[in-house]
């Protein structure tokens, strides 16, 4: 009796939500010919998930420039939708209560994101691609990849804003509800899209120029800016994003980025967003994903409250994308609007 009321109440307990905002695990799937539960040879696969505490995967369509991109959008998504059949752990997520649930019974939820809109291929059908990724569970979209595309400009090329078919492409996200993702996407672009919005707009996965100097990562002003619309930002555990020569990157330096953020933008714009499995350099002390958990040890150590650890393992994600999902009338929202429009949503 006892017992069946002490694993009634283990049961009924919800598990911290852990999102990994960003994670090239399909990438590795598909040039390795493996599976999520390979006992080897992948940093985010379902071993490490579990052992780290990940349980909402945002898992990557990422159409490399040697590609044909929309048949690789298209190749890598087919796989994961056999990856989340094959396995009784996996589970499609398209809603943030359905990611929840998910997690609350202990198995792993997917949440698909497109990598660079690149990947919705390079003629007018973009729009009807969308259309049918979205329908088959794309729930974020980065605008760009390291080279500037039609929609947007990129970081990693000095590319510059918004086109006017990128301005119609943040309208048809907003309409449907995706998530618009900035990593990757130059600084103009990031501001026009964030200043514009009164719903929030995330960076999956980068970190601090303040804290390193890098083109991947995010200005004072772009983290301000993110933070206003109620958005977040992942942390990204790619060496060269995280430290330098004077300052390698470890489990410390990661942290003093999540500090940076918070400094800026507050607690509830910080986030995970790893790139595991993205063919990163990895920090001392998070190789994999089982490693995680030392960087909330670490944020411990530095005085972060629980409550502001769980929101940076999930639920300061879980709350952007539920306004995503759940804010009135999206179609209104004009990408192009002045800078100072108010955010309607909380941080
Ligand atoms: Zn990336």
């Amino acid at each position: 009796m006892l017992w069946t009321l002490i694993l009634g109440v283990a049961f009924a307990q919800p598990v911290d939500i852990q999102v990994d905002m960003h994670l090239d695990t399909p990438t590795q799937l598909l040039t390795k010919g493996l599976h999520m539960d390979a006992p080897s040879g992948l940093e985010a696969g379902l071993a490490q998930l579990k052992r780290g505490g990940t349980n909402v995967a945002v898992e990557v369509l990422w159409p490399p420039r040697n590609t044909a991109h929309r048949q690789r959008t298209f190749d890598l998504l087919s796989l994961m939708e056999r990856e989340i059949k094959r396995s009784s752990e996996l589970f499609l997520a398209m809603e943030p209560a359905e990611a929840r649930r998910v997690a609350n019974e202990g198995n792993i939820a997917v949440v698909l994101s497109l990598e660079g809109a690149h990947g919705l291929g390079a003629d007018d059908a973009w729009r009807e691609t969308f259309d049918a990724l979205v329908d088959r569970g794309l729930r974020l979209l980065g605008l760009t990849w390291s080279m500037s595309n039609r929609f947007a400009g990129s970081s990693s090329d000095g590319g510059g804003g918004l086109t006017e078919e990128g301005k119609e492409l943040v309208k048809l996200a907003r309409e449907k509800r995706v998530v618009i993702d900035v990593s990757h996407a130059s600084t103009q672009t990031t501001l026009e899209i964030c200043r514009g919005s009164n719903i929030p707009v995330v960076a999956s996965h980068s970190n601090c120029v303040a804290v390193k100097r890098h083109s991947r990562n995010l200005s004072d002003e772009a983290i301000e800016c993110i933070a206003k619309t109620g958005g977040v930002i992942g942390l990204n555990f790619h060496a060269p994003f995280v430290g330098g020569a004077a300052s390698p990157a470890n489990v410390s330096r990661v942290a003093d980025h999540a500090d940076h953020m918070a400094r800026i933008g507050g607690h509830g714009v910080v986030a995970l967003g790893s790139d595991f499995d993205g063919y990163i350099r990895k920090p001392a002390g998070l190789e994999d994903a089982s490693m995680i958990p030392a960087l909330w040890a670490e944020l411990r150590r530095r005085g972060w409250t629980e409550e502001q650890i769980r929101g940076v393992k999930g639920e300061h994600f879980m709350r952007a994308w539920s306004s995503v999902r759940g804010s009135g009338n999206p179609s209104l929202v004009n990408p192009s609007a002045s800078p100072g429009s108010q955010p309607l949503l909380d941080r």
